[in-house]
């Protein structure tokens, strides 16, 4: 049976303070444009609630919507991607910022970069809260990132194990299933 690591990988407080930063970056680059914000459920429902408020602080006021891609049974990644649910809102000539939990083979981001660049968006832009380089099979990368972590397996903030630990306000390592291909 997998293990709950109990003390935090990355605690509450990191996470908000680190998201503030992020915001700050994206302000930066993309506050001038009135962006469309597409979160990937169902990992990134915490990360893309806790980001819009900071945002919303920062005086920026995207649009809001969500895709459902999924690829995972257990820990492993099938890399059988499919969309469950289609964004709502339309994306041609907006600026799209994709918003995922964890990038980690790349095939989710990627696959959600092309469907919205193929629906005509003007400008698509990236935002992660953790990365995985090691583990990175389609050549992709975040414009904004989180936290670069190594190859362990982690639940909480959204990210779950077969639907578990999503409520977790923090991030922990799941011990005793490694990821695979
Ligand atoms: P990728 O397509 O980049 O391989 O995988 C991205 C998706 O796989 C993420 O959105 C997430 O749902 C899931 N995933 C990847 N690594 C982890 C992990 O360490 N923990 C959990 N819970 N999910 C992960
Ligand atoms: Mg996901």
């Amino acid at each position: 049976m997998p293990q709950l690591r109990k003390e935090p990988l990355i605690s509450e407080l990191d996470i908000k303070v680190r998201i503030g930063h992020m915001v700050l970056d994206i302000a930066k680059d993309l506050k001038h444009q009135e962006l469309l914000l597409v979160g990937i459920l169902r990992g990134s429902f915490m990360f893309t609630a806790d980001l819009v408020r900071l945002l919303y602080i920062n005086d920026m006021h995207p649009l809001i919507d969500f895709v459902f891609v999924t690829s995972y049974e257990g820990t492993q990644s099938t890399g059988d991607l499919r969309l469950l649910r289609e964004p709502s809102l339309d994306v041609e000539g907006r600026w799209v910022l994709i918003v995922d939990d964890i990038l980690d083979t790349g095939r989710t981001m990627k696959y959600a970069q092309e469907y919205i660049k193929e629906r005509g968006a003007a400008e698509v832009r990236s935002c992660v809260l953790l990365d995985k380089p090691v583990r990175r099979v389609v050549d992709v990368q975040a414009d904004y990132v989180g936290f670069t972590i190594d190859d362990v397996f982690v639940v909480g903030y959204g990210l779950d194990h077969n639907g578990r630990y999503r409520d977790l306000p923090y991030l922990a390592i799941l011990e005793g299933e490694a990821t695979f291909e």
